[in-house]
């Protein structure tokens, strides 16, 4: 036992790594990690007891922070034939509006969300680089830094990607005026990830990169920033969201965008892919034996008209994956778990479709996103056992839902028939950051961002 503990929490109920264990004394050290966990005590005087029972908080494996500010904006009909791509026009045009100051205000906001709905870290793929005409700042690492200090100010755990990007489309075409604030060179951007090693470590955040997508880099161009990036964390990449990728995929190369990607790159467990929609049977074997985790955006994937992830055959095939909130028409939890096995319901017209028989679905696609959601963020453990980071959600003991449940059931009435209203307090690294349902910066927080949105009108 270490000498000190910075938290000794007493829990009626909590979900260990090892499953559901009852009258748990939780001891966190003072560096922000479980040092003890032991079920059957009975509470001694200075322990904290928490008000419900006690889970682990979840990584959110993408985020891209400034697109929370137009979230809800781009739900206007065109032409009738709306599109990701003509999303995509609306989000260009919010990039050509947003400072460093926006863009910190915004991240605030987004990343005290996110603790409310039971997340603990955010992946941050991060590719608003420059100004809009494409200058970069004086400091060429100075959107990075914003997204930095936001994470540190609300608490909430981060691993950043910053993303390289240099093309519109396969075959290394020319970018276009709307992605000049995300565009980079190999040489540029690997500077941009040394400089970021010591920023990164200073306030104790995971460092990794991403390529954008297969459509923004050449393959030579993945090769050098794959033998050269001075990181070994984390490699996420957006692939085959959407049918006209896989079809320029397919005209370019005569092959599939996840199929190219495990033939070229050295996909394994370091890897992260965004989406992977649109996969073949093979593809879907091949990319859950490869170890990489897929990261899921079930709400955005809804909101875009992507397409279904094939989820029943991943996971059959021993497939990983996590959920993030990508684009953040939703920040929980619940919500992204939920439209995970609702999306395979409505495509297969059956019921609890990714959990084995008698298992519960909601207890099994939360062990499953925690375990993905961990290795894609970079991080060694997670879950509530000795040596884990103190990151933990305690959900209202005062709803009556979660009051009359227990074990598996706690977590099928929060992600089936509640939401973020269910998470009451959250720590992260051993330190308190929502409790009872507020973060003690939110008033300013609220204050920066709502002068954002005023200005976005
Ligand atoms: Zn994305």
């Amino acid at each position: 036992m270490p000498a000190f503990s910075a938290h000794r929490l007493f829990a009626a109920q909590a979900l260990l790594s090892t499953g559901w264990a009852e009258d748990v004394l939780i001891s966190v050290g003072g560096d922000g990690r479980i040092a003890a966990v032991e079920p059957g005590q009975v509470p001694a005087a200075g322990d904290e007891a928490t008000t419900g029972p006690v889970i682990p908080a979840m990584s959110n494996l993408h985020s891209h922070a400034f697109q929370r500010a137009m979230a809800g904006l781009a739900e206007v009909a065109g032409s009738g034939d709306d599109s990701f791509w003509t999303w995509r026009e609306t989000m260009y045009r919010t990039v050509g509006r947003v400072d460093p100051d926006d863009v910190e205000a915004i991240a605030a906001k987004l990343y005290v969300e996110m603790l409310k709905g039971g997340f603990g870290r955010v992946v941050e793929f991060h590719y608003l680089h420059h100004q809009a005409d494409g200058t970069p700042y004086a400091d060429p690492a100075e959107m990075s830094l914003r997204i930095l200090n936001a994470a540190h100010a609300t608490g909430i755990g981060l691993t950043h990607l910053p993303v390289f990007y240099a093309h519109a489309n396969f075959g290394g075409v020319a970018p276009n005026p709307g992605q000049r604030p995300f565009l980079h060179d190999p040489d540029r951007f690997l500077a941009l990830l040394q400089r970021l090693v010591p920023a990164s470590a200073r306030v104790g955040a995971e460092l990794g990169y991403a390529i954008h997508s297969l459509r923004a880099a050449t393959p030579g161009e993945m090769r050098t920033i794959l033998g050269e990036a001075p990181v070994s964390g984390p490699i996420h990449i957006h692939v085959a969201e959407q049918t006209r990728e896989v079809e320029d995929c397919l005209a370019w190369s005569g092959r599939r965008p996840v199929e190219w990607l495990l033939d070229e790159m050295p996909v394994d467990r370091r890897w992260c892919a965004i989406h992977a929609t649109h996969m073949t049977a093979q593809e879907t074997e091949r990319l859950a034996k490869s170890g990489a985790v897929a990261g899921l955006c079930p709400a955005t994937e809804a909101n875009l008209g992507d397409g279904i992830f094939p989820a029943t055959d991943f996971l059959a095939a021993g497939g990983r994956f996590g959920i993030g909130t990508d684009s953040h028409v939703a920040t929980s939890v619940a919500e992204e778990l939920r439209l995970l096995e609702y999306g395979q319901r409505l495509r297969d017209r059956r019921r609890n479709r990714l959990a084995a028989p008698g298992a519960s679905v909601g207890r099994t696609i939360f062990d499953a996103a925690l375990a993905g959601g961990t290795q894609a963020a970079g991080l060694g453990t997670a879950g509530i056992q000795v040596g884990a980071r103190a990151d933990l959600v305690v959900l209202d003991g005062a709803n009556p839902y979660v009051a009359a449940a227990s074990g598996n059931q706690i977590l099928d009435r929060w992600l089936f028939a509640l939401g973020g209203e269910a998470v009451r307090d959250v720590m992260v690294a051993g330190q308190w950051k929502i409790r009872n349902g507020r973060h003690d910066r939110e008033e300013d927080i609220d204050r920066a961002f709502a002068r954002v949105l005023s200005k976005l009108k």
